[in-house]
């Protein structure tokens, strides 16, 4: 058996050079690297199982020793000899390799009397791991000393494989059974949706065996030159650039959305292989294009069920990271990484569905599956009224650093948080709530382009609106607010707990005797301030908003600090997602990372301009010398200040002021300088050479 560590250990997709015809040898390794399917039950079955086996979350109990054997048999024959059970460590986002934790051990023994190698993997070895947790953030939920961290299996994500290492994915909790990971909450909201929508959809007489949330993550980022992202101390050490002169064109000619993908850089290149990679571990990336900003890209893979989408985008991330450097550029995942032009978000496409395959949010399927028509206006009412509730819930979990300079920024939506759900669905709404019945049949319009060379075509009589943070589009919201670099596992644990929490609610009242319809329409009374259809950029509507009493949380800081308003414990607790202690551990890492992330860029500003800034100005003998000074010494008092603070929450509000004020302020003289030196004894990479080499 041992043969099988000694073959190649890459197998590697062999692509085609980028000849005229492509190859489609990356097809047949499609999903060859994920245990699951046809992959899994070829090897489960060489052990008296199949993969219906790992249907059942149970198989940790009774079989775990099957399924080990087979996992080790297939990473074998693909060249693995190490396993992991890969973790999710509590932080909201990770700009470099920040999002997952991992021990890598090897599926062998080493035998002291022969001298020799055996593979070794039993099932105690593949469904819990043991580690030790102290150096992860726990925000009080552990106490120094007591280190111990678990890891169990994530039945409801695959195993995968990648190079020589299997991937178990886990759940992460302390000795006591708090959650010490992103997933762990995520899972437990899953439960919580599942257990009431079948409640109440079975109160509605339409009876399900499972409900999950389906999501789909478009993924934006940007593809600079490595050397140039080399000569940017910033960009490496947090992931934005924190100084930079304007270049004398950006986005202005709206060139570069959708144009075709550099080759020059070669970013096509990357991102070809970037897919292929994906594709063998079974992760459907789909969709690749230029996105607004110059050298910004964007990925988009077909949806999924939440932890796997999850997971794999997390995966997604670290390849995108890697295949860059290997074609001579640098992934940048930072929401903000340049100045006045597009930052980058990470649209979180969110529905609801059967196991069975029926989309919740689907009018028309759902209209036939449950035979109900007011299925559909009954679910869109709990979804509305938990957006109008728990909007601030929504705004805490896309609150991490690099939406500070994102949202509201006329490209993504404003920190208020309305829904979108067009002209039709409204006046539908409008009906239903003042007690109109009926099914909702989304129309449809013909568009006639007056030439007899393209037939007329339909398309749905709504528009989209890429204003509002949570619009329907037709069978899914999308929470286009969320960034670029977060692991979404907070954002879907939200989407999902407050959904739970209203549709536990209409139960409640309907076995209280009062009718669906009843329930929903006073829930949409109660909650249409948070339905707007118009320009969420426009800053009248958003006043307009603001006075309706619309969830508007401007500061991110103030938004994480919700995660300890009594409502929101409440609700955590009594959905049996977080307890009370959980909520303000997150609160307490969430702002820790603020403030981390803000004194890195102070500090990386600081070495910015000592060491290359000023020697510039200096070298090119022009003015500014003292302000530049002066700004040193005000960035490192403020970075005192910060750490003489009394509580997490003190010093994020503090990094905030330094973020937002300070060094805005002081990026003004550096840019000032920037302007004034002659470029060949500029020592930094600049706006011009990061994103216009090609
Ligand atoms: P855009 O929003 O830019 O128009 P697409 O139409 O390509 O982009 O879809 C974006 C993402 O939404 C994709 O990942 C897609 O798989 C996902 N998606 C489509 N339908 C659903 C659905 N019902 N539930 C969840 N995600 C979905
Ligand atoms: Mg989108």
């Amino acid at each position: 058996m041992l043969s099988g560590l000694f073959r190649s250990t890459t197998s590697k997709v062999v692509r085609s050079s980028r000849r005229a015809f492509a190859s489609t040898e990356a097809y047949d390794h499609y999903g060859s690297h994920l245990f699951k399917g046809d992959v899994a039950d070829k090897y489960l079955k060489a052990h008296g199982s199949s993969s219906a086996l790992l249907d059942d979350p149970s198989w940790t109990d009774h079989s775990a020793d099957t399924v080990a054997a087979a996992v080790l048999d297939w990473a074998a024959d693909n060249g693995a000899d190490t396993y992991c059970h890969w973790f999710q460590p509590m932080a909201a986002n990770g700009v470099r390799h920040g999002l997952t934790g991992q021990v890598q051990n090897k599926m062998l023994e080493f035998d002291r009397t022969t001298n020799k190698i055996k593979w070794d993997f039993k099932g105690k070895d593949l469904v819990k791991g043991e580690t030790d947790g102290s150096s992860f953030p726990n925000g009080g939920l552990r106490a120094t000393h007591t280190a111990g961290g678990y890891l169990a299996v994530d039945t409801s994500s695959n195993i995968f494989l990648r190079g020589d290492t299997i991937f178990i994915p886990s759940a992460f909790v302390s000795y006591y059974g708090a959650a010490l990971d992103e997933k762990t909450p995520l899972l437990r909201a899953n439960e919580a949706l599942n257990t009431q929508g079948k409640r109440l959809l079975s109160l509605l007489g339409y009876d399900v065996e499972e409900i999950v949330a389906n999501i789909g993550l478009e993924q934006e980022i940007f593809l600079v030159p490595r050397d140039q992202y080399l000569r940017r101390p910033d960009l490496q050490m947090t992931g934005r650039t924190v100084i930079g002169k304007n270049a004398p064109r950006g986005q202005e000619m709206c060139d570069h959305y959708m144009a075709p993908p550099s080759t020059a850089q070669p970013a096509l290149e990357a991102m070809q292989e970037m897919q292929e990679e994906c594709w063998l571990m079974g992760i459907p990336l789909k969709t690749r294009h230029r996105e607004v900003a110059p050298n910004q890209y964007e990925f988009a893979p077909l949806f999924g069920t939440n932890t796997t989408q999850i997971d794999q985008n997390i995966m997604v991330m670290q390849v995108i990271e890697e295949v860059a450097a290997k074609h001579g550029l640098a992934a940048l995942l930072q929401e903000k990484p340049f100045n006045d032009v597009n930052g980058s978000g990470k649209h979180n496409n969110w529905s609801l569905g059967t196991t069975g395959g029926v989309n919740l949010l689907n009018p028309a399927q759902l209209n036939k599956a449950s035979g109900n028509a007011d299925s559909f206006p009954v679910i869109m009412s709990a979804i509305i009224s938990a957006v109008a509730e728990h909007g601030d819930l929504m705004r805490m979990a896309i609150s991490c650093p690099g939406n500070d300079f994102r949202l509201g920024a006329c490209e993504a939506p404003p920190a208020i948080v309305s829904t979108y759900l067009g002209d039709d669905m409204t006046s539908y709404l409008e009906a239903f709530k003042d007690g109109k019945t009926g099914e909702y049949n989304p129309g449809l319009k013909t568009l006639d382009l007056g030439t007899s060379s393209v037939m007329p075509f339909n398309v749905p009589a709504e528009d989209r609106n890429r204003t509002s943070p949570f619009p329907y589009g037709g069978a899914r919201f999308e929470f286009r607010a969320v960034g670029s670099s977060q692991n979404v596992s907070m954002v879907n644990t939200v989407l999902n707990t407050i959904t739970a929490q209203k549709f536990k609610q209409f139960a409640d009242a309907i076995e209280g005797g009062a009718s669906p319809s009843a329930v929903a329409g006073e829930a949409l009374n109660k909650s249409w301030k948070a339905i707007f259809n118009g320009d969420n950029y426009d800053e009248a509507n958003q006043q307009m908003l603001t006075d309706r009493g619309v969830w508007r949380i401007d500061s991110g800081v103030e938004a994480i600090n919700q995660l300890s308003a009594d409502k929101n414990k409440t609700l955590f607790s009594e959905m049996d997602v977080m307890t009370s202690d959980e909520c303000d551990a997150r609160a307490v890492i969430l702002h820790d990372h603020y403030t981390g992330t803000v004194e890195m860029e102070a500090l990386v500003l600081v070495d910015m301009i000592q060491q290359h800034i000023i020697p510039s100005v200096k070298e090119a003998n022009v003015p500014g010398v003292g302000d530049l000074e002066k700004a040193v010494s005000t960035l490192k008092d403020a970075v005192k200040e910060i750490h003489a603070a009394g509580s997490s929450y003190e010093q994020a509000k503090l990094a905030r002021v330094l973020r937002l004020e300070t060094m805005i302020d002081i990026r003004e003289v550096c840019d000032k300088a920037e302007e004034l030196v002659p470029a060949d004894l500029w020592t930094l990479a600049t706006y011009k050479e990061l994103m216009f080499l090609d």
